[in-house]
């Protein structure tokens, strides 16, 4: 088993990546580092220096927020450690460009994971479109901010994304599974009046995509893509566990995301080999530069 360091124990690290590490074979969670975060029974750090200085543990796994991670990242490197980034893998492309230069020059793995592209259904309607040509699609990515994240007001400061933080999970599905690159045409964006980042969105992209996120979705929460071809309809439902393909349900994946993710950073580390794909946060960047921006009624938690 590989020693693996789970750095910010939030939200996600809590109940996702924990699970994920201590469910695999592949792992052995070695230390945490986080400023009030603990898991029960792993040696617990506070500071991040200290811990790369005391402990000759070989991954390290960064579940912070974008905005502090580059920080995190580039210290790891520098220390001849192999990286995992959660989504999004930074607060901008360039400094995802720098670490991939840094990782390359210190022969390190960088992993900058989608951890939607790893949902069940997402293989499978890859496979199926591989080979057709996508002439529309519709994204609705509708979901309570107060629910999935509660009190984080990092999501509505610069660099926290906003809706962009799950819509950005769509946009590494859309990105996975079309056959063919696309490009923002327009994009309407929402930003409540006391906030730094929109909480809703509207984009139309080329190949006839458009995509709704909203983060003031109450009740059902939805998480869907739809797509078609000239003669046919794949859905990917429930953020991407479900794919349908003209009316039928395909065979699934059978390892959950997290899982999926960990399955893949001990591939990579096997191959010595990195992962970095900025597309979907590509797609984020364009909306934000070309995006129409209306102020909207202001939100607290
Ligand atoms: P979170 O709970 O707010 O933050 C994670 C941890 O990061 C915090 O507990 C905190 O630990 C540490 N942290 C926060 N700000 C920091 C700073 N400025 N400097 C150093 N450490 C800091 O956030 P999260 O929901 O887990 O999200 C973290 C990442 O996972 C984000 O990129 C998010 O997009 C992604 N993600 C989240 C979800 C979700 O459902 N929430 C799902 C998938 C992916 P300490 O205060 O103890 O240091």
């Amino acid at each position: 088993m590989t020693p693996i360091c789970l750095v910010g124990i939030g939200k996600i690290a809590v109940d996702q990546h924990v699970p994920a590490i201590n469910a695999s074979d592949d792992w052995d969670l070695a230390a945490t580092v986080s400023r009030s975060g603990t898991v029960d029974g792993i040696p617990a750090f506070t500071n991040f220096d200290r811990m790369l200085a005391e402990r000759d543990i070989p991954v390290i796994s960064l579940c912070l927020p974008p905005v502090p991670r580059f920080a995190y990242a580039a210290k790891a490197i520098a220390a001849g450690r192999q990286v995992m980034l959660e989504k999004p893998p930074g607060a901008t492309l360039a400094e995802v460009h720098s670490l991939q230069d840094m990782a390359a020059k210190a022969g390190v793995t960088l992993f900058a994971t989608w951890h939607s592209r790893m949902a069940r259904g997402v293989a499978a309607a890859k496979a199926f479109l591989a080979d057709k040509t996508v002439t529309a699609g519709q994204i609705t990515w509708k979901e309570d901010v107060r629910r999935w994240h509660p009190g984080q007001d990092w999501v509505f400061e610069a660099g926290g994304m906003g809706v962009f933080d799950p819509g950005i999970n769509a946009l590494s599905i859309l990105t996975e599974v079309l056959p063919a690159q696309i490009h923002l045409q327009s994009a309407a964006l929402s930003f409540p009046e006391n906030r730094q980042t929109p909480i809703a969105a509207d984009l139309t992209f080329s190949s006839g995509i458009t995509a709704a996120f909203d983060w003031r979705q109450e009740g059902d929460q939805i998480w869907e893509i739809t797509l078609q071809t000239e003669d046919d309809s794949v859905q990917l439902l429930d953020g991407g566990n479900r794919c349908v393909i003209n009316a039928h349900e395909a065979e699934i994946s059978d390892l959950d995301e997290y899982p999926a993710l960990y399955d893949h950073m001990a591939k990579l580390l096997a191959r010595g080999a990195s992962d970095v794909d900025l597309s979907p946060m590509i797609h984020v960047a364009d909306a934000m530069t070309l995006g129409r921006r209306e102020m909207v009624e202001a939100f607290d938690f």
